[in-house]
């Protein structure tokens, strides 16, 4: 996900559709008003942490980039459709994988800019307030918390815990008052720097903890969890950073866990997929056993026919019989499986019943 100082790149690109005539709109967003833009002059080209915001007359435009979005000026990204373009007489404007959503009140009406670690705005005071009318957050969910640090992202969160020698499990309220101004005070430092090398491509080379494996201060391991409300991953070193108060036990996330639902429901497609394929195979199967029988039954009736004629039709008989009574006698093997087959899984089911419903009552306990 684009982190705030990224979004500033894009306005800073973007700034030149200032004043400027939407031409056309165009894109995949259902939004059923999104023509609403065209022939419209954009007022301003603003930013509020993540959110990326035309403003237009009498409404605006709000883009989210929530976790896969991304941008491109005047060029196309390669095999993607653009969730929303827009095309200026200058250039355009496409957006992709984004949240895209028009905003009617007046902007300065529902945001709070001194919560932008970016803007000029920053209010250092209230989020040091913010923060310690929450004492039992985590610091990392505390980073990651929008109406405190709107634009500070994962890679911001860890950087400046490490920067600063907090566990990321550490609770807000037991941080020194020093550590905690420095815990605000970064928060808005590093996402500078992390502007600055952003612009010259070198963010990556400058990561200190985020996606590496050894402390580069002490040479222990750097350890890798998703933590906190936000279950987002941290990276971190206990040596360098101890941990201040924490709580016993980990908060239940904020979100479900998304990234788990999808493989789960995917197994429980393939079991359904592998039991109709195994019925289908099953019935296959006693299709294929009573089409050789019915072979072997009209084979015999005809070798009964051709060797006996008409004096001995009673030899005929018995192996039609016989050879009748053989295709049935699959069925009755299936009958008879049928019931044992549906009866284990009952037993089964008496079982997972019996351990679900003690489950609850240990639980309570
Ligand atoms: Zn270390």
């Amino acid at each position: 996900m684009p982190e705030g100082p990224t979004l500033l790149l894009l306005r800073e690109e973007a700034a030149k559709f200032a004043g400027r005539k939407v031409l056309e709109v165009a894109g995949n967003s259902r939004l059923p008003d999104i023509q609403r833009m065209r022939n419209k002059t954009v007022r301003a080209v603003r930013t509020w942490g993540k959110h990326f915001l035309l403003e237009f007359d009498r409404f605006s435009l709000r883009i989210h980039f929530l976790l896969f979005g991304s941008y491109r000026i005047d060029e196309l990204k390669e095999n993607a459709s653009p969730r929303l373009s827009l095309r200026f007489a200058n250039g355009d404007l496409h957006f992709y994988a984004s949240s895209v959503r028009f905003i009617e009140q007046p902007l300065d009406e529902i945001y709070d800019w001194s919560a932008d670690v970016l803007s000029d705005a920053w209010d250092p005071a209230a989020a040091k307030a913010k923060l310690q009318a929450h004492p039992d957050w985590l610091a990392c969910d505390a980073l990651l918390d929008q109406q405190v640090f709107s634009g500070v992202g994962n890679i911001i969160k860890n950087e400046v815990l490490y920067r600063i020698r907090v566990h990321p499990l550490s609770t807000v309220g037991a941080l020194p008052e020093p550590l905690l101004d420095a815990l605000v005070e970064e928060a808005r430092n590093y996402s500078f720097d992390f502007l600055a090398w952003r612009r010259v491509y070198l963010l990556t080379k400058n990561l200190l903890v985020h996606r590496r494996s050894v402390c580069p201060s002490c040479g222990g391991k750097i350890r890798l969890a998703e933590l906190g409300r936000t279950r987002r991953r941290a990276f971190w070193c206990d040596r360098c950073q101890p941990l201040y108060g924490g709580l016993a036990v980990q908060p239940e996330p904020m979100y479900a866990p998304r990234r788990r639902k999808r493989p789960a429901a995917a197994k429980k497609a393939a079991v359904a997929k592998k039991a109709v394929a195994e019925d289908a195979a099953v019935a296959k199967k006693a299709v294929a056993k009573k089409a050789v029988a019915k072979k072997a039954v009209a084979k015999k009736a005809v070798a009964a026919r051709s060797t006996a004629a008409g004096q001995v039709p009673a030899k005929a008989a018995p192996t039609q019989k016989r050879a009748t009574a053989a295709p049935a006698k699959s069925p009755v093997r299936k009958k008879t499986a049928a019931p044992v087959g549906k009866a284990k899984p009952v037993g089964k089911l008496r079982k997972i019943n019996k351990m679900t419903s003690s489950a609850p009552g240990s639980r309570a306990r």
